[in-house]
């Protein structure tokens, strides 16, 4: 017994001076976490017109491209990144044949993004459908038993009408579909053609411009959609960013991906991002007034739309000519 509660006497001593002030000390560390854990911002990568984007710079190839992005992804641990697929650009460009593989082998899901980039505004839907099936054989061959139907509308173009636009998410929801929304983009696209012009003339002042110019235009768009959302829901809902798999991008990657980190971002997968109740309209087949972009919630509820920076495109076409 004496020893027993000697014993009990030297932990409630013990407890005293190390265990309460260090329970003090972690709890304080949990709440801190738990406040941190409630801060990150996330962000669903999603990468489009694989396995080709764009204008490449002199000795840069598709599979270059794709590696550069991969080995991106792999050091910043971004977890799976959805790539949308042309599966065009396999005939148009036979030295792209891989890129897709080589996604897949590093552990990241492919989609569909239609089978020869067609805008579904200026084409009729029965083309677009048939166009979108056609692309489903390749995604089926790198996706077996995976999740890949997912779409991303090429040019965003929903349809131009209200009739179209329902008739498109029914087609969709009967094939079983989900629409990848976008939440966050800052024309990226727009870099990789001058990045090819300013390679080719050596131009490296230039390309320190593109560079400039392009973290800017990310880090303005990070700001800009996170002031949208929490002017419409006090809180940061999960981005879903649109990017291209250009050669500009690649290149980029490293720095950009760390832009983001280094702003708080935690990357989550585009299913996670989806699951927030703002995309509920994506899994619905019905045309709905609800908005699928933040611009377009402010809309709705009323709100001014503030002017979203400049980003560039004028100047960038410009550029190295
Ligand atoms: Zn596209």
């Amino acid at each position: 017994m004496a020893v027993e509660g000697g014993a009990r006497r030297a932990r409630a001593g013990l407890w005293a001076r190390w265990i309460a002030p260090l329970a003090v000390l972690a709890m304080t560390a949990g709440a801190a976490q738990a406040a941190q854990a409630a801060t990150p911002v996330k962000m669903a990568l999603t990468f489009d017109d694989l396995p080709a984007h764009s204008a490449l710079p002199p000795g840069v190839s598709r599979m270059d491209v794709a590696g550069r992005l991969l080995a991106a992804f792999h050091d910043a641990r971004t977890g799976p990144v959805y790539g949308f697929v042309n599966g065009v650009q396999e005939e148009k460009e036979p030295d792209s044949v891989g890129v897709l593989s080589l996604w897949r082998a590093a552990g990241h899901p492919l989609a569909n993004h239609t089978w020869s980039h067609m805008n579904l505004n200026t084409n009729g839907l029965a083309d677009w459908e048939a166009d979108l099936v056609r692309n489903e054989s390749l995604l089926e061959k790198h996706m077996a038993g995976q999740d890949w139907r997912w779409v991303r509308y090429p040019y965003l173009s929903e349809g131009e009408t209200p009739e179209k636009h329902a008739a498109a998410r029914k087609v969709l929801k009967t094939r079983g579909y989900r629409i990848a929304g976008v939440t966050m983009s800052f024309g990226d696209y727009a870099w990789n053609e001058p990045y090819a012009r300013c390679m080719a003339k050596g131009d490296t002042a230039a390309v320190a411009v593109l560079e400039a110019s392009y973290l800017k235009a990310a880090k303005d768009s990070l700001d800009f959609e996170r002031g949208l959302s929490a002017t419409l829901y006090g809180r940061d809902i999960p981005y879903v960013l649109l990017m291209h798999a250009g050669a500009f991008d690649a290149r980029m990657m490293p720095r950009l991906l760390k832009l983001y980190q280094d702003n708080g971002v935690t990357f989550v997968g585009l299913e996670e991002a989806e699951r927030d109740k703002f995309y509920a309209a994506d899994f619905h087949a019905e045309a709905t007034a609800v908005p699928t972009t933040l611009e377009e919630a402010m809309k709705a509820k009323g709100l001014p739309v503030p002017s979203q920076p400049a980003w560039g495109g004028a100047e960038l076409d410009k550029m190295c000519r």
